[in-house]
């Protein structure tokens, strides 16, 4: 089959979700943690393909965005104190609504199950449709009047209305912007419970999904294990920002663990409580988010899922340029355009199949408030369409609400060329007083009052003015301080201003790796269609866990020496292989292979001893090719690491049909 032709097997045939699991299992890619102890929902260890993979997906991840775009990467602890993550607004709102049953004690996570129980009616429904249909046909032959009465009733028990069907599928386009309530409503209306007995659930509550703990031995400094990365790279803003030489745009990148107790996770990889992320903030100017690469990048054709099709029930994508959607203000500017296409490059590069890849923009209920756009990379999987990457303007929040909390600056000064005259509210502090009423307390206080917000300060003047005094608390001070106008002074004066000051916006693509990985398992994954037995992982080469099998013809001692001098060539190129010389056969050797997704085989006979030659298969076209083990391993190397096809890398090798691929 040509490359083509195995691509379109790939493409649509159905997933057989259990087949691939046995061999991913198998292959150990990866397999449940603590299983010896009966396993942990939602905890998964990865064994040596898994985690050759994913150092690889890293590695193009690193190479993609850090090196291509000259990102600063840090490195930010998991462990974050309760503060920082009240400040986000992670403790008030980071969480999923869960109901229980009151019988069983069972929990459900109440968007997925509504998903769950709509989309089994809507598939009853659908076979129900076609079974009424085989049963009209077959009424003029069924002459037993009554038991196709019989047929029919039963049929049209699981049998939906018209108008009900649409309401479904309107619910079903809509279903990741309700809240707990609406999700509620619901359940009540469309009779939703227990999948199981059918009971009626508890109505939805907010379960927040972070592991709380306590840091240190008192006990006392509550803390969370994070549940994104993205905090730190918030609070490091200011050294990084000078790290830049003060220069913005510029973006950060974080690669690592994050964890959230999910309610119920079930889809295996897709939805576990720890997880590697990467996900990078991009920090620019709210007043210009135009990006200088643009146009390399506008010609990138994409399916957009725009937030307007959704609500109106329908999933249907619209295929554009990304030029086209930012021009349109289909994706909001340019430089979430930028990320947009960006990030499709890298999914496509790494294995994911075009034809299953979407950008879905998030609904305005969805969306966080001070997001200006969202759009989530999702893939296809057998478990529907997956969030695999959110990409999102999420404007000046962060960093505004960090400043707020700890009262230092994180914003981006720059040079004006011509001065600009500006009102601004100022603080007068008389210092000789504080000491005397504040004792050691004095600087916090006037720390506290020196770093006002415009808009406090505003506040405060208005204060001072109606009460001849302002009244406010200081972190680390008990109770409430006052102060009157001997005090301090707050006017609004006009002042000439040589430098901009601005919070910087953020755009953040996070990705999910776990979540990557595992679609791209699903994407690689077919069976030999002449021998259905036969499953293959088509990785891209450059991912691929091993990039070559070393195969001896048998394990006759005359071949060890050629098969260790070719070892020692590969290694000195660092091209990961492997030696089989188990003495199975040839082909259940490759077989093997296949399922662990190496994409070369270099097989060793009696010949290569005589001329050196050696014998080069290809996994997905099983073709083979033959040459000296210097210009195969060339052929290699240029296939896998500098995105040279098969045919234009073996043309200077001659074709080989002897080796017999028989299991
Ligand atoms: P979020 O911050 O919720 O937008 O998540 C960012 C990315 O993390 C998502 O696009 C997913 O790829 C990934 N992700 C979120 N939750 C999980 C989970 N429970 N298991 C695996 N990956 C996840």
């Amino acid at each position: 089959m040509s490359a083509a032709e195995i691509k379109m097997v790939r493409s649509t045939a159905e997933i057989n979700r259990e087949n691939l699991e046995a061999v991913l299992r198998g292959r150990f890619f990866y397999a449940p943690a603590f299983d010896l102890y009966g396993g942990v929902s939602g905890l998964y260890d990865y064994g040596p393909p898994g985690c050759a993979f994913q150092a690889n997906v890293i590695d193009v991840w690193r190479k993609h965005f850090i090196l291509e775009e000259d990102m600063l990467e840090v490195d930010c602890t998991m462990l974050t104190p309760f503060e920082v993550l009240k400040t986000s607004g992670h403790v008030d709102k980071f969480s999923d609504w869960m109901c229980r049953d009151f019988n069983t004690g069972e929990i459900f996570r109440a968007d997925h199950l509504v998903e769950e129980v709509l989309e089994a009616r809507l598939k009853g429904d659908k076979e129900a449709r076609g079974l009424l249909e085989d049963a009209n046909a077959s009424a003029q032959e069924d002459n037993n009047k009554k038991k196709r009465k019989n047929k029919v009733k039963q049929i049209k028990a699981v049998k939906l209305e018209d108008d009900v069907v649409k309401e479904y599928e309107e619910i079903l386009a809509k279903i990741d912007g309700y809240s707990g309530e609406e999700l509620g409503q619901l359940m009540e209306k469309y009779n939703v419970g227990n999948p199981v007995t059918g009971e009626s659930l508890e109505a939805p509550r907010a379960f927040n999904l972070m592991f709380e703990t306590a840091i240190g031995p008192s006990g006392q400094l509550r803390g969370f294990l994070r549940p994104e990365t993205a905090q730190g790279q918030f609070l490091n803003f200011n050294k990084l920002l000078e790290f830049n030489n003060s220069k913005t745009p510029f973006a950060s990148a974080s690669i690592g663990k994050s964890f959230r107790n999910e309610i119920s996770p079930r889809a295996g990889l897709l939805r576990v409580r720890e997880f590697l992320m990467a996900e990078i903030e991009h920090f620019l100017d709210p007043e210009d988010k135009s990006h200088p690469r643009f146009a390399e990048v506008k010609d990138t054709k994409l399916s957009f899922l725009p937030r307007e099709v959704q609500q109106a029930g329908s999933t249907e994508p619209i295929v554009m340029s990304i030029g086209e959607a930012v021009k349109t203000k289909l994706v909001d500017n340019e430089t979430l355009g930028y990320f947009i296409a960006r990030i499709a490059k890298f999914l496509l590069t790494i294995g994911v199949d075009e034809t299953k890849m979407r950008f879905r923009q998030h609904m305005a209920n969805e969306m966080a408030h001070y997001a200006a756009d969202c759009w989530d990379g999702e893939l296809k999987t057998s478990y529907g369409w997956i969030e695999c990457v959110g990409c999102a303007d999420r404007s000046a929040y962060d960093l505004t609400v960090h400043s707020n909390k700890t009262k230092q600056k994180l914003v981006v000064r720059q040079k004006l060329d011509t001065p600009v005259e500006v009102k601004k509210w100022e603080i007068d502090l008389t210092k000789k007083l504080f000491g005397p009423k504040f004792r050691k307390d004095a600087p916090k206080v006037e720390a506290y009052l020196l770093n006002l917000s415009q808009a406090e300060l505003k506040a405060k003047s208005e204060e001072l003015k109606a009460n001849e005094k302002i009244i406010f608390q200081v972190d680390g001070i008990e109770g409430n301080l006052e102060l009157d106008g001997n005090f301090i002074t707050i006017e609004e004066r006009t002042k000439t201003e040589h430098v901009r000051e601005f919070v910087p916006n953020v755009i953040e693509p996070s990705f999910g790796i776990g979540r990557i990985i595992y679609s791209v398992f699903e994407h690689s994954f077919w069976n030999r269609p002449e021998d259905t037995a036969r499953s293959v992982l088509s990785f891209p080469p450059l991912v691929a866990p091993s990039k070559v099998l070393l195969v001896p013809l048998s394990n006759h001692k005359d071949l060890a020496p050629i098969t260790a001098q070719i070892s020692k060539l590969l290694r000195a190129e660092k091209i990961p292989f492997k030696v089989d010389d188990s003495g199975v056969s040839i082909g259940k050797r490759y077989a093997r292979n296949d399922e662990l997704g190496t994409p070369f085989g270099i097989t060793i006979d009696f010949a290569s001893i005589k001329d050196g030659s050696v014998t080069l298969r290809e996994r997905d076209s099983t073709k083979q090719v033959r040459g000296s083990a210097t210009d195969i391993i060339g052929a290699i190397r240029e296939i896998t690491y500098n995105g040279v096809s098969w045919d234009e890398g073996t043309k200077d090798l001659a074709p080989f049909v002897s080796q017999s691929e028989t299991v």
